[in-house]
Formats: C-alpha cells, sequence, structure tokens
C-alpha cells in the first residue's frame, strides 16, 4: 500500500479547522508523537468530509479536526501508554485511522468556540460516549448535531467516543504503512 490514495487536509482546500493534537503535546500521552502536522484520509472519506464540511457551514458551524489518517506506528504508541480496547484500537485488529477512513472531530461556531460537548477531545470516561446519560441537553444537542452532519456526509459513529467518525466497512480495507516515505514520520 502507498501513500499515494490518502489524500492531504488542509483548512484552505477544505475549509475545516486543523488542531493536530498528536503533532503537539496536547493529547493524553503528554507528547508530540508526529514530527509534523498533516492531516491526511483515503480518498473516499475525503470526499464525504467535503460533504460534512458543506452540511456543517449551512448550520454556521465548522469542523475541527483533531486526528485522521494515523500510521500504524503512531498507533503502536498509544496501545503502549494505554493498553484499552475500549478507546485504543489493538494492534493485531488495527485501527481505521490506519485504513485512512476514521477521523477526530468537533464543532466550532461562527465566534470560532468550539462546541460544549461534555467532555474534551480523547477524554477516556463513560461520559464521552453517545447519549450517555445525565449530560446536559445542550450537550446531548451539540453532539446530535455533529452526528446528524458526520451521518448525512457518509460516516458512522462508535460507541464510546463522541469524537470518532469513519467510513462504513473500514475494517474490511487494508492497514496503510506510509512510515518510510509519508509527511507523517513519528518523533
Ligand atoms: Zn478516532
Amino acid at each position: 500500500m502507498t501513500a499515494s490514495r490518502l489524500i492531504e487536509i488542509t483548512s484552505a482546500n477544505h475549509g475545516a479547522d486543523l488542531d493536530l493534537v498528536y503533532a503537539t503535546p496536547h493529547n493524553f500521552t503528554g507528547k508530540p508523537i508526529y514530527k509534523a502536522a498533516h492531516c491526511l484520509l483515503l480518498e473516499p472519506a475525503e470526499a464525504c468530509l467535503r460533504k460534512a464540511v458543506a452540511i456543517a457551514r449551512q448550520t454556521g458551524m465548522t469542523l475541527r479536526i483533531f486526528d485522521a489518517y494515523r500510521p500504524p506506528q503512531a498507533q503502536q504508541v498509544l496501545w503502549d501508554f494505554l493498553p484499552d480496547p475500549t478507546y485504543v484500537a489493538d494492534l493485531v485488529r488495527g485501527s481505521n485511522h490506519s485504513r485512512g477512513t476514521a477521523l477526530d472531530l468537533t464543532l466550532v461556531d461562527a465566534s470560532g468556540r468550539a462546541l460544549d460537548m461534555g467532555t474534551a477531545f480523547d477524554a477516556m470516561t463513560i461520559e464521552s460516549e453517545h447519549f450517555h446519560p445525565g449530560l446536559p441537553e445542550a450537550v446531548q444537542r451539540n453532539r446530535l448535531l455533529l452526528l446528524g452532519v458526520m451521518h448525512a456526509a457518509g460516516f458512522t459513529h462508535i460507541k464510546s467516543e463522541w469524537w470518532h467518525y469513519e467510513l462504513p466497512g473500514s475494517l474490511a480495507l487494508p492497514l496503510i504503512d506510509n512510515s518510510e516515505s509519508g509527511p507523517l514520520r513519528l518523533m
């Protein structure tokens, strides 16, 4: 598998906000994992992202992406830090992020403020689950807005993380390893 099927997402070309947390210390490991901030998606996921951006815009919202394609080596770093399959895909199954079809994101309003989703991105708690009871109604509505945008664009969600979306059927696709030539080299 080559890197050629991965398309770089930029705010200029895609109209999304990028905050690539794994290129910074602002992630659950507390350290940067990627040497450089590149946001990559497999072609069909990139096409769905364009739809999602357009649908979100109709509601006055912008998508803010935290992570997209993740090299298998980066997945290893995350698994070593947190070997919990609820939140980190184990290495045999592999992450759909490493298939180029998954992304982590939230919604930002017209003033540039991220909507209140009840937990931070990558908070490994039960409150991160979709439809978790007891969260404020505004939080439930904000999550449902993101859910609606992403499903309308062709993505599906997973139960445990409000910020994670992926293309249906991703598990059947091969893992992509572009660690030799790709832009997402690890620290
Ligand atoms: Zn994810």
